[in-house]
């Protein structure tokens, strides 16, 4: 690897000095103000640290944390490889994550979907790997649509091979512009905020997995890798069996995805696949916490299609405690609880906690899903019997559930 400016040097040094600063007097993991200090130094730090390397950018709306993780995964089996390890997804974080590895000859970085054109330019980042597009919280179907049109523009007339899930009509549209794709089957659970050809805005066509529009040629491209419940079939023909550690259909497809990213790194799916095995919980999702014989397996679902997927794995057997706050990375607006199909829950002991639990309550009571209101997720889980309980919580319910209860068990 070629030497890095003396400036960007010591703004990288520095940065990594105010990260570590930041973590011993316990204000946080430090990777964003290491970041913006070192930027603050050089503006030009991330141009700098990313040259040399061979990188993969992972966006999308849900499971980028995961995915990001599975490719780091992979791609060990090679060398070492710098990643945003806390989804710190924004330049600032970037930037940290590739100063702590400087040598790392890889890197995989999860790319905020707003951001991913911007880094995409500074980074020219040979690989991006981009999965699904639904609303969250703040986004609605016109902002999406607006993010998909900027990921057109960005990756026209670039060489970056780009991996791209064709069963969601969003992200197909946003990918295909790029030179080079692989198209990959990675299934898609939401489906309300595709109805519509993001070409033209005619009516969508689904027959099975396949979609086309009525009113003009956009159409669902040919896959390459296809994810076939609990087995992936890759380029050749041949299918493997994803017996990876996490939970859930929405997981299998992250590996999927994953084992195309780490094919375009040249690394086969025989040795990117055990890799995949070894990732057993991502930033505290799927983790077990345990208090006077109740163990609770954490789920998080920050948006309407997270909580389809956080549905997928959950047992139905066991009794389920949804907890929702209203804080700024949460959204203030609760509205969204509406477009999740709560029904699913009927039939099992249901708990609802968090700040804004009377929101979530009169929704569940409108789907007739009978449930009991909860002051506290400490009483909620005093009332379960001993043994296991799913839980679900949206982001920073769940981080408080994370730091009361500690690291997982
Ligand atoms: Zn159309």
């Amino acid at each position: 690897m070629t030497q890095l400016p003396l400036r960007a040097q010591l703004a990288s040094a520095l940065g990594r000095s105010a990260a570590t600063l930041s973590r011993m007097t316990g204000r946080g993991d430090g990777s964003v103000i290491g970041g913006r200090v070192g930027l603050m130094l050089e503006p030009d730090l991330l141009r700098q640290l990313a040259r040399d390397r061979k990188l993969a950018l992972v966006s999308a709306t849900n499971g980028k944390t995961t995915t990001t993780r599975l490719i780091t995964s992979a791609l060990l089996e090679m060398g070492e490889v710098a990643t945003n390890v806390f989804g710190a997804n924004m330049p600032a974080g970037h930037v940290s994550a590739l100063s702590q590895h400087k040598d790392a000859p890889y890197g995989v970085l999860e790319v905020d979907e707003k951001y991913l054109p911007e880094v995409l330019d500074t980074t020219g980042a040979g690989v991006v790997c981009l999965m699904n597009l639904s609303r969250d919280q703040m986004d609605r179907a016109a902002e999406i649509w607006l993010l998909a049109q900027k990921w057109r523009r960005a990756l026209s007339g670039k060489p970056t091979h780009v991996i791209a899930n064709c069963d969601d009509p969003l992200v197909t549209w946003g990918a295909s512009t790029a030179a080079k794709v692989t198209w990959v089957a990675g299934g898609q659970r939401w489906k309300e905020d595709s109805w519509c050809c993001p070409e033209c805005g005619g009516p969508l066509d689904r027959k099975d997995a396949d979609w086309a529009c009525r009113e003009c040629t956009f159409h669902r491209p040919e896959p390459q890798w296809v994810l076939d419940d609990d087995a992936v079939i890759d380029p050749r023909g041949q299918r493997w069996l994803l017996d990876i550690q996490l939970p859930g259909l929405a997981n299998r497809s992250n590996a999927v995805m994953a084992l195309a990213v780490a094919e375009a790194f040249d690394l086969p799916v025989e040795r990117a696949l055990p890799r995949l095995r070894e990732v057993t919980s991502v930033a505290g999702r799927y983790t077990t916490v345990e208090r006077e014989g109740r163990q609770a397996r954490l789920l998080l679902a920050k948006n309407p299609a997270g909580w389809l997927e956080a549905f997928d794995v959950a047992d139905p057997r066991l009794p389920i405690i949804l907890s929702v706050n209203a804080q700024g990375p949460d959204g203030r607006d609760t509205s969204w609880l509406w477009d999740v199909d709560y029904r699913v829950l009927r039939g099992r002991p249901v708990f609802v906690t968090g700040e804004r639990r009377l929101d979530l309550a009169l929704r569940l009571d409108v789907a007739d899903v009978p449930f009991a209101v909860c002051e506290t997720f400490s009483e909620a889980l005093a009332m379960q019997p001993p043994g296991r309980v799913d839980v679900i919580a949206n982001y920073t319910a769940f981080q408080h559930i994370r730091s009361e209860f500690g690291r997982a068990v």
